[in-house]
């Protein structure tokens, strides 16, 4: 669990991968800024409008998603882009 943390929505302005998809997104657009402390290390990180979205709805571990994690969740249901995963997310989610 984190001790402390905050997200905030940016519009960047340099070139920024995501952390969790590992794509790079020029500038201009909106990401997800996440900052705070980890285990008494301060952390900060980019993180697509997508990937954001996608984090409520995946089960990820208690210590939080790694590094270009979001892809094997992409991977692992037959899809290519976190898109295809959000939105197929969302249907099950209707459907229930
Ligand atoms: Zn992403």
């Amino acid at each position: 669990m984190s001790d402390l943390s905050c997200a905030k929505k940016v519009k960047t302005r340099k070139i920024h991968l995501c952390e969790l998809c590992c794509r790079s997104f020029p500038i201009g657009t909106e990401m997800i800024v996440y900052s705070g402390i980890y285990d008494g290390d301060w952390y900060k990180y980019h993180c697509c409008e997508t990937c954001a979205k996608l984090i409520p709805l995946l089960d990820f571990r208690d210590d939080g998603v790694g590094q270009g994690e979001m892809m094997d969740f992409v991977a692992g249901n037959d899809l290519k882009t976190p898109e295809e995963l959000l939105e197929k997310l969302q249907n099950e989610k209707l459907r229930k």
